[in-house]
């Protein structure tokens, strides 16, 4: 079996290999989960911390892992539309959205069925699921049953895309990582709010705003600092559309400062010892520097290593339009201080 507490001996996390005895490795993480410990699992955007739904104390374990603030409720990962339809009260747009993106990096905010314990959903009437495109990830869920799985960070770090970021921050405060390589999306997932009568985009991913509005054929409200118009806010306001509380924490953010510069002309880089992440079209620019292209798949990645390999900072530059409404979100907000 391909399992091994990790590294050395001052941490009892278990790594659970999956290139061979894949299945070994997945009927123990079932295991541990449905005895209310904590496994880490890979899904297509982020690594999940994943507890069973039904269990509200290994759920009050992993605010605790975390340092997750109480308020800020998790997503419940399902393995189909029963799922779904087994936590919260659809509607014809959940049917085709399901249809159109899921399994996929699509969240959905929505009406909470009594099953979903409080603790998950911090208290709100509503219970954010999702379908993770990752064969891993369905099949823990399919032993198992839905899992709240947030991602497998510490809270305020950059979500982790690889086993080895989630043994970086969690080794010792959860069971078990299942391993399953370099996550393909790289950033989490879109978060779509269904609970009024317009849907509202509370976090953006790589489900755009005009893919999920070319479904469902109507206006889709984008919630971000920045990408709203004044109307959409005021109209949002007026509806009393709630935002995600999730969002108002400080995010995805290195210890190193990030600079982020939107803007025609190449800036200037102001000390040696900043990495510069840029798209295809720019990194020639930088020829002095140290540079990496942008994307959202190696970003988190990107953030962890130039914080290891001791740079002073990261230089993000890019010229207007030229980064998409995910990364762009996921960059602004690790800038903030
Ligand atoms: P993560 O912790 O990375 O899994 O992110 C989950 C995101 O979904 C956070 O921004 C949460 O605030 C948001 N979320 C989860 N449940 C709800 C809900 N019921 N209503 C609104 N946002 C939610
Ligand atoms: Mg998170």
């Amino acid at each position: 079996m391909s399992e091994r507490a990790y590294d050395t001996s001052d941490t009892k996390t278990l790594f659970l290999g999956t290139n061979d005895g894949l299945q070994k490795s997945i009927t123990c993480a079932a295991e541990l989960l449905k005895a209310g410990k904590l496994v880490a699992f890979p899904t297509e955007t982020v690594y999940g911390l994943g507890a069973d739904v039904t269990n509200p104390d290994a759920i009050a374990k992993v605010f605790e892992a975390k340092g997750r603030p109480s308020d800020n409720p998790m997503i419940v990962h399902v393995a189909n539309l029963g799922g779904i339809e087994t936590c919260a009260e659809m509607d014809d747009r959940v049917r085709l959205l399901v249809n159109a993106f899921m399994p996929g990096p699509l969240t959905l905010v929505l009406p909470s069925k009594e099953s979903v314990p409080l603790i998950a959903r911090a208290g709100l009437p509503t219970v954010a699921l999702r379908i993770p495109e990752h064969p891993v990830a369905l099949e823990l869920i399919k032993h198992v049953g839905p899992l709240v799985a947030p991602s497998a960070n510490i809270s305020g770090r950059p979500s982790p895309t690889t086993a080895r970021h989630v043994i970086d921050d969690l080794a010792g405060r959860i069971a078990a990582v299942l391993d399953g390589g370099l996550c393909r999306v790289g950033i989490e997932s879109t978060v779509l709010d269904l609970t009024q009568s317009v849907p509202v985009i509370l976090r953006p991913g790589v489900i755009t705003q005009l893919e999920i509005e070319g479904v469902l054929k109507d206006k889709v409200l984008l919630s971000e600092e920045g990408n709203e118009s004044a109307l959409e806010i005021e109209e949002a306001v007026k509806k009393d559309i709630p935002r995600s509380p999730g969002t108002k924490y400080r995010h995805y953010a290195p210890g190193i400062p990030i600079r982020l510069v939107i803007d025609q002309s190449i800036p200037e880089v102001r000390s040696s010892g900043q990495l510069v992440l840029t798209t295809e079209r720019h990194k020639d620019r930088f020829r002095e520097r140290e540079v990496m292209v942008l994307s959202e798949a190696m970003l988190y990645e990107q953030f962890r290593r130039a914080e290891k390999a001791g740079y002073e900072g990261i230089l993000i530059y890019a010229q207007p339009g030229e980064l998409s409404e995910g990364l762009l979100n996921r960059v602004k907000k690790a800038e903030e201080e």
